[in-house]
């Protein structure tokens, strides 16, 4: 049975936060960039894209506003597609600053180094690392990797863009200390201007969601079915974003809502559930037999796990793979298991009659006992 929540359900759980999310006063625009104090505070919507492209929501989610950092968790795939993350890490980091998006004393206190790219800092760092021999090439591949996330071809909020560029001083100050330090990789006041185009980007509630799913569907457009980052810099973006997405309140986040999830001082936030599906599970099996394993223990936390071992079992019957199942909690799911093809059966507890069971059908059975006295 599968847990994963049907598409009504899933707009009832969007109804339902769109209705409390309506009651919800405070907080209010940010107005260090003038133009954003002018937007209606009222403005809200939810959306929800599936990894199977399917999109519910509520409220104004077809209404643009500007993606401001939101833009940084993509830019940032862009980037770590053409570099590796392992390059990444040594010329912006990956650890949380502890202290504001726009923060200097956390660049001096490291060293002059960015430390992640989702702060100001890291993510003009990391618009310095696109490739491209001036501003309007950088910008067309920057704008080019937008658009596959969205799926659409976005434009430039001209009002944010005007009233960011007339004061991003103190981002412009933030580059040149980087460039001091050697850890900006271009001309500071061309990349300000196209991080601050990137951050002017308009979004849809709707697109952002689609851009988020991409995350979610290891790296593919659901709707274009179009690949938009490497399937292993998935899961080194989505750490980003755990660490530092909300800057130095991601900690309260992650406890409240526990995802990986960026914002923007636009008033957006997108935040990634990643599929865990019978697909997902076979993904997964499939990049480690590739990745040169042995064998595989499928455990029954896996939705539709059942499926994927006797898939899995007819692919490799024959061959010295061994496919096992895990989480085996009773001797019917043991039944079940060894009938779909499971050589081995692991459980996280001793239990009996699933011994005896897998003993009929001379297949291995694993039980976690913490003492002697438990199998006796
Ligand atoms: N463009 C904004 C800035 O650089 C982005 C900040 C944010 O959205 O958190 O200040």
């Amino acid at each position: 049975m599968s847990n994963v929540p049907s598409n009504e359900q899933i707009q009832t759980a969007v109804d339902n936060a769109y209705a409390y999310a309506k009651t919800v006063q405070g907080g209010k625009n940010a107005s260090y960039i003038p133009a954003l104090a002018q937007v209606p505070s009222d403005l809200l919507a939810i959306a929800v894209v599936t990894v199977n492209g399917d999109i519910l929501t509520a409220g104004s989610a077809d209404t643009p506003f500007a993606i401001e950092s939101i833009s940084k968790a993509f830019n940032l795939a862009y980037v770590m597609d053409l570099i590796g993350m392992k390059e990444l890490r040594t010329k912006i980091g990956a650890d949380p600053t502890g202290e504001p998006f726009n923060s200097v004393m956390a660049i001096e206190l490291h060293g002059g180094k960015p430390l992640n790219p989702l702060v100001n800092a890291g993510a003009m760092a990391t618009v310095s690392l696109v490739n491209g021999s001036d501003s309007d090439e950088i910008w067309a591949n920057m704008i080019h990797n937008f658009n596959n996330f969205a799926n659409t071809a976005l434009t430039v909020n001209q009002e944010i863009y005007k009233s960011e560029s007339a004061t991003n001083q103190h981002n412009r100050g933030i580059a040149w200390l980087l460039d001091s330090y050697g850890y900006f990789y271009n001309t500071p006041p061309m990349i300000v201007d196209l991080y601050t185009r990137m951050c002017s980007l308009n979004i849809t509630t709707s697109q952002l969601a689609l851009m988020g799913a991409c995350y979610a569907n290891g790296g593919v457009n659901p709707v274009s079915k179009k690949r938009v980052v490497k399937d292993e810099n998935v899961s080194p973006i989505l750490a980003e974003m755990c660490m530092s997405g909300l800057y130095d309140s991601t900690g309260d986040w992650m406890y409240k809502a526990g995802v990986p999830a960026k914002s923007g001082v636009g008033g957006g936030l997108v935040a990634v559930v990643r599929a865990k599906d019978a697909d997902d599970a076979m993904r997964i099996a499939e990049a480690c037999i590739e990745g040169g394993c042995a064998g595989i223990e499928l455990t029954y936390t896996t939705p539709g796990v059942n499926a994927i071992i006797e898939k899995m079992a007819r692919e490799y019957d024959g061959t010295d793979f061994v496919i096992g199942a895990g989480t085996v909690m009773d001797p019917e799911t043991a039944r079940m298991a060894i009938l779909s093809g499971a050589q081995y059966v692991v459980s996280p507890y001793f239990n009996g009659d699933t011994v005896r069971l897998c003993n009929r059908y001379r297949v291995a059975c694993m039980p976690g006992a913490m003492s002697i006295a438990e199998v006796v």
